[in-house]
């Protein structure tokens, strides 16, 4: 039998190099704009920072979505489902709270979760994950959802809805899953299996339910917006009026939950309508008691992934990513046998400042043409004994046919100015 790679894992070829490029340059360039700070965090940690951030009720713990295991001293390991609890242990460890807040970071690479593979879900995927630390403000809000946008932008897509909700603070919360609960447990048998178990350990869940049943149940319940304390909503209005006037357009949907326990307050997603049922782009909240629940000084803060694998299939759908083309500048042509160490000694020569490739076995020029063209590249250069003979090459350019010759001493100097 072939050989496969792990269902739900997959490779990313040559030919997807590029524009997965073109994504890590939009962040970076967003990023570097805003003052945000790279950090790369390891690939695993210590199961109990997954852990205790996620929340006992979030799938990741409750549908064992988490890939652990224990390594050679007994110790539980796991693969990171997601990128903020990694962050914030950095955060806490290096004594990042001493810095001038708010302390913005953003890193990027895989993720591993467990989950039922379908399109825009898979079990390794990558995300490009910021976070903003230190101030409670919701300016700071804004600014997260902005930079998420400007990225997306960044990236070429246009097609974007921003959905803006608020889970509260804790009391609210926890009211309205009183609420929830005194409402739904008489109908517990109508519900679906996942939002009976949802029922016990956190109702607000309930609301992410794709079962039509569970949302004609919910329909005349209330949302966790009407449950806000007064300074939530003002925190809430604040962010909106931030958001307007940056043009920012933006739908606030009174039933957003996310999958993760430790949100308060913001929460919010960005989607796009080309990339069937996963359609979240990425999304986010505000988990400022998180920092103080990992053993770190109380400290603020709001964060947001975005999933690398769906951003591509949105700008697929969008025909939107500039991608450069990452042909040489020069294609070797060896004509004859002693020709294929000539160019090669060349192209090694050559390769400190241009991208140079070269045919490893002797070519008739019209093979070797179109090999260039099929790498596109800008220029063949032909070498057979005629060339030998005045130590040079036959330039092409491919482009427009036009040749012409060039000493091999100033190949380096034309590669330069073409
Ligand atoms: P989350 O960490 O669940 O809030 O996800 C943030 C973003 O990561 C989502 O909007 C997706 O773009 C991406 N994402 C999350 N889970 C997966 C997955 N299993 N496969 C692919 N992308 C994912």
């Amino acid at each position: 039998m072939k050989p496969q790679a792990v269902k739900g894992t997959r490779d990313i070829l040559p030919d997807e190099q590029a524009a997965w490029q073109a994504i890590i340059t939009a962040a970076e360039t967003t990023f570097g704009r805003a003052g945000v700070a790279k950090l790369t965090p390891p690939i695993f940690e210590n199961s109990e920072i997954f852990t205790k951030s996620v929340g006992d009720s979030s799938d990741l713990v409750v549908q064992h979505e988490m890939y652990s295991f224990s390594d050679r001293g007994g110790r539980s390991l796991t693969l990171r489902p997601e990128f903020t609890a990694g962050v914030l242990r950095a955060f806490i460890e290096h004594g990042f709270h001493t810095k001038a807040s708010p302390v913005k970071l953003w890193s990027h690479g895989p993720a591993f979760r467990a989950e039922n593979v379908q399109r825009g879900r898979y079990r390794q995927f990558h995300q490009i994950n910021c976070e903003l630390l230190g101030l409670d403000n919701p300016l700071l809000d804004a600014e997260a959802i902005a930079l998420l946008i400007t990225f997306l932008q960044t990236c070429g897509l246009s097609d974007l809805t921003v959905r803006l909700g608020t889970v509260g603070d804790p009391g609210d919360r926890a009211a309205y899953n009183h609420y929830l609960r005194e409402r739904l447990e008489p109908r517990r048998e109508q519900l679906s299996p996942t939002s009976r178990e949802r029922l016990e350990r956190n109702p607000l869940r309930i609301l992410d339910s794709k079962d039509p049943h569970d949302q004609e149940l919910l329909k005349e319940l209330k949302r966790p917006l009407d449950f806000l304390n007064a300074a939530a909503a003002r925190h809430f209005e604040a962010v909106q009026r931030y958001l307007r006037d940056w043009d920012i357009p933006y739908l606030v949907d009174p039933s957003l939950v996310r999958g993760l326990d430790y949100y308060r307050r913001t929460a919010f997603e960005v989607h796009h309508r080309g990339i069937g049922a996963q359609s979240a782009l990425g999304g986010g909240g505000r988990y400022d008691g998180l920092v103080a629940s990992l053993g770190g000084p109380p400290t603020p803060g709001i964060g947001w992934a975005a999933g690398i694998e769906r951003l591509l299939d949105a700008t697929r759908q969008e025909g939107s990513l500039e991608v450069p083309s990452p042909g040489p500048q020069l294609y070797l042509v060896p004509l004859d046998e002693q020709a294929v160490a000539e160019v090669a000694r060349l192209a090694h020569r050559l390769r400190r400042r241009y991208h140079v490739e070269y045919a490893y076995q002797p070519r008739k020029v019209g093979r070797g043409i179109s090999d260039a063209d099929r790498r596109r590249a800008r220029y063949a250069g032909l070498r057979g004994s005629r060339e030998r003979a005045r130590n040079s090459y036959q330039l092409k350019r491919l482009a427009s046919g036009e040749q012409r010759e060039v000493a091999e001493l100033e190949l380096g100097d034309f590669l330069a100015d073409a």
